[in-house]
């Protein structure tokens, strides 16, 4: 996540028909070729006439956003946001596999929202909820508290003070080929895509 410009599209960390039957070759080679390549190009288009900006890695562009000059602001905040979230988005799946989820991980959020089930509904609630397109969360804050939230559009949860652990993409462009309007059913079947081990590594991570 250190990288600065010009960004470059991260490749996909695993095959694009990997996350079959959950998510459709199709609907990957769209999203990581086609939307994440977007966000990439417009966000380094953005910056080339601002060599000042040049050696500012991605969390930088997204916290310092208001500092920025005004012209730029919002599409700053949009693109940089965009391929932010996406690396995350598909750095946090994998083939499906029937993993346990890692302690200490798991406890906590147990802990957090009552158990695990509890937890999955309240997740898959806030992301049925989201109107329009955005993303919901898994977070960290302050002393390891965990929450569930939502940011519309590309925004992220960095600017809440709140660690990102686990995105999921409720964009239509992440679904909407095989599921059509049933967003429900894709968060219930993005679970079995969940790549927990990256997960708990950003929840024992200092930063
Ligand atoms: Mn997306």
């Amino acid at each position: 996540m250190n990288e600065t410009y010009p960004f470059l599209l991260q490749p996909l960390p695993y095959a694009y028909d990997a996350l079959e039957p959950f998510i459709d070759e199709e609907t990957v080679r769209l999203h990581h070729d086609g939307h994440l390549k977007a966000y990439v190009d417009k966000l380094n288009k953005i910056l080339a006439p601002y060599p000042a900006l040049h050696h500012w890695p991605l969390e930088r562009l997204i916290f310092e956003c208001h500092t920025l000059p005004g012209k730029i602001q919002t599409d700053v905040r949009n693109n940089a946001g965009g391929v932010y979230n996406h690396n995350l988005y598909f750095a946090s799946m994998q083939a499906p596999d029937n993993q346990q989820v890692p302690q200490p991980l798991y406890q906590q959020i147990c802990t957090s929202f009552g158990g695990w089930k509890e937890f999955q509904d309240a997740f898959s609630q806030a992301a049925a909820n989201q109107f329009g397109s955005g993303y919901s969360w898994l977070a960290v804050g302050y002393r390891k508290s965990l929450k569930i939230i939502n940011t519309p559009n590309q925004d992220t949860p960095l600017p809440k003070n709140l660690r990102p652990l686990l995105p999921l993409d409720v964009w239509e462009h992440a679904y909407y080929l095989k599921y059509k309007n049933k967003r429900m059913a894709y968060i219930q079947n993005w679970f079995s895509l969940v790549h927990w081990d990256a997960v708990n590594e950003r929840f024992l991570s200092p930063r």
